[in-house]
């Protein structure tokens, strides 16, 4: 049974409960970890609290820089191991696990990096008056992660928060726990003070809920669905505390007729199956110019054929999705699909000898699907595209914007004039031309508009997101 890590200590749940931790490839439990709550929650921002003011708070940013970049070099030590119980956990193939380890590695790293070059400013005011601003910790950080990339998600929103030295309080989802606790393990081995990461592990209705409307904490980072997000808004209102909404999407992939296709047909069908569709900015609406649609999709649906679902240890293109709820979601929305008669282009085939018991869900690509159709306008967060032909440039600007979120989007075309013009029109938080990002990016700023949230994470941004100013202002005469 795993504990939590509250103060630098590992903790059970007061009243002794735990949940299971169960295998997405067998549907098999393989641990318990404890089922945190109200009381536990009180502990970690209690410790994060009192990080404030001992050794963390006392710390200067070279200091805590040097110690962020330790626990990046401690979780590269560990790729193997972290990679496997990530693996493990959450059912993805192998080489996603690895790079996703990379990545949380990367994190720490790049913010590692940046601790001590978060610089103030000096405000030009009145005669005799020197004006400076000074960026300070905001003190308690809540960050509730959801399941699909949870060591990177961990790495996104916790190494940013301690690199501007705050007390940090984690909320991992139910179903992924694990790596988030071996890697607070490795962070205080590393040399970060003791409460100034707290893993408080259970259900979001319970210890997600405690830790949203905590009257002690002084920011939430909440990274992912909508509902969920809505409630965790409401509550910081409540308290009148700062969020960032990291929400869901619906990713447009514009391809215009001119669109090298030899280089973009690979990376169209990575930017759905990868992880098995469940990510954020899954590139799930495939949208493609009427001159070409034949052709293209045409290519598009070839390799999706070849796509192969597995166990991590097979290492194929994706995994099980997560959780007997996901795999439901998931085969919902393809039965209203296959009931409405839309055509199936291909699909992707589940390895032979996998357990009964895995979540396993069939790739499919759709073709021709209406632009009011549920799979064209809600998020399935499977390995489900769907594709729909445009007329022209105009035409592509409101299909790619007629959904009610606003995360990626894509543009392919050879035409640079056109490239610009339809990014600048597209509605997203990052407009990829002619590449598409799902993952990694370490480096660039990333965050929704309209439904897909707010605030910005990654790259040096979140560092103003993860702080706050104090202006001085000194008369000397
Ligand atoms: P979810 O909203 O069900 O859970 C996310 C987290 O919130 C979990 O830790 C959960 O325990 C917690 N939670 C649940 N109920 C809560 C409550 N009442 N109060 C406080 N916390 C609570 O999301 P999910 O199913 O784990 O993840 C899938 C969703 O996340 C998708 O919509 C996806 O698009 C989105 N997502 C967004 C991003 C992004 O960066 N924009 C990244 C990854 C996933």
């Amino acid at each position: 049974m795993k504990q939590m890590f509250i103060g630098g200590r590992w903790l059970g749940a007061r009243d002794g409960r735990s949940m299971p931790v169960v295998d997405p490839s067998t549907g098999q439990e393989f641990d318990q970890v404890a089922r945190g709550g109200a009381h536990e929650v009180d502990l970690a921002v209690a410790a994060a609290r009192a990080s404030q003011s001992g050794a963390w708070g006392r710390m200067n940013a070279t200091e805590r820089g040097r110690i962020l970049m330790k626990i990046g070099q401690a979780v590269l030590d560990h790729a193997d191991e972290l990679a496997k119980l990530e693996a493990k956990d959450t059912g993805k193939p192998m080489a996603t696990a690895k790079n996703d380890i990379n990545v949380l590695a990367r994190y720490f790293e790049f913010y590692g990096a940046a601790a001590d070059k978060v610089h103030g400013e000096s405000i030009p005011f009145l005669n005799g008056h020197q004006v400076t601003l000074v960026r300070e910790p905001l003190g308690v950080t809540a960050h509730i992660i959801p399941w699909n990339y949870p060591a990177q998600m961990l790495g996104r929103t916790v190494a940013p928060a301690l690199a501007m030295g705050n007390g940090v309080v984690l909320k991992p989802a139910e179903d992924t726990s694990l790596s988030a606790l071996r890697v607070a393990e490795l962070a205080v081995a590393a040399g970060l003070p003791e409460g100034a990461l707290n893993v408080v592990t259970g259900l979001g209705e319970e210890a997600g809920a405690a830790l949203a409307g905590h009257p002690d904490i002084d920011f939430i980072s909440f990274t992912g669905s909508n509902e969920v997000g809505a409630l965790v808004q409401q509550a910081a209102a409540k308290s009148a505390v700062k969020c960032t909404l990291e929400l869901g999407g619906k990713s447009p992939q514009i391809v215009f007729d001119d669109v090298d296709a030899d280089r973009a047909v690979p990376i169209i069908v990575r930017a759905i199956i990868q992880n098995a569709g469940q990510t954020c900015t899954a590139g799930s609406r495939l949208l493609v110019q009427r001159s070409a649609y034949e052709r293209i999709v045409g290519r598009v649906a070839e390799a999706f054929a070849k796509v192969r679902v597995g166990t991590p240890e097979m290492d194929l293109d994706c995994g099980p999705v997560m959780n007997p709820a996901q795999l439901s979601r998931v085969n919902r929305y393809v039965e209203k699909a296959r009931a409405s008669n839309l055509k199936v282009l291909a699909e992707g085939r589940i390895a032979d000898g996998v357990a009964s018991g895995g979540y396993w869900v069939k790739p499919v690509l759709f073709g021709g699907v209406p632009r009011d159709h549920v799979i064209a306008c809600e998020e399935v967060f499977g390995p489900v595209l769907a594709a729909f032909a445009f007329e022209d440039e105009a035409d592509a600007i409101a299909l790619a914007n007629g959904t009610p979120y606003g995360l990626l989007a894509a543009v392919w075309t050879e035409n640079a004039g056109r490239l610009h013009r339809v990014a600048k029109a597209v509605k997203a938080g990052q407009v990829f031309m002619n590449c598409y990002g799902a993952g990694g990016g370490v480096e660039l700023p990333f965050g929704g508009t309209k439904r897909s949230g707010h605030g910005r994470e990654k790259g040096l941004i979140a560092l103003d997101e993860m702080s706050t100013t104090k202006t001085l202002v000194h008369f000397h005469g």
